[in-house]
């Protein structure tokens, strides 16, 4: 069972623009915003605006406009940073075992390198 959402997460506060940060896109559906600790030459997060705590959280309760539109703006993201053709990598972590850290969900976008093969 998918603990409750913590509207006093740090995302939840970025979205409220209580915390600053970099944002980099916006739309109806979702936010981005460079990552505090980049872990490539670009490291954007992409937030859905609604409240949900992980990718399977959201696979469960968001509606199909609602998905859909987010993985649009991923994309979209992407695309604004030219990233399409040389190419870039996605990543959600869920949960204790897969390293999620902040309970909002998020997609991290790596790119502006060559990336490695992932180890971990
Ligand atoms: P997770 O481990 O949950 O998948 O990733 C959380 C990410 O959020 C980490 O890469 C971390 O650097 C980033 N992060 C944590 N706190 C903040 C913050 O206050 N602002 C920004 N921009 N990124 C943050």
């Amino acid at each position: 069972p998918t603990r409750p959402y913590d509207d006093d997460n740090i995302f939840a506060r970025i979205l409220r623009d209580e915390i600053p940060s970099k944002r980099v896109y916006e739309d109806e559906w979702a936010i981005a915003f460079h990552d505090i600790n980049p872990q490539a030459r670009l490291h954007i997060l992409v937030i859905p605006r609604g409240k949900y705590v992980s990718w399977d959280d959201f696979a469960a309760k968001a509606n199909d406009e609602e998905i859909g539109g987010f993985i649009r703006a991923v994309a979209n993201v992407a695309r604004e940073h030219d990233l399409v053709q040389p190419g870039y990598r996605l990543l959600a972590n869920v949960g204790h075992d897969g390293g999620q850290e902040v309970p909002h969900l998020h997609v991290h976008l790596f790119g502006g390198q060559r990336l490695g093969p992932m180890i971990a």
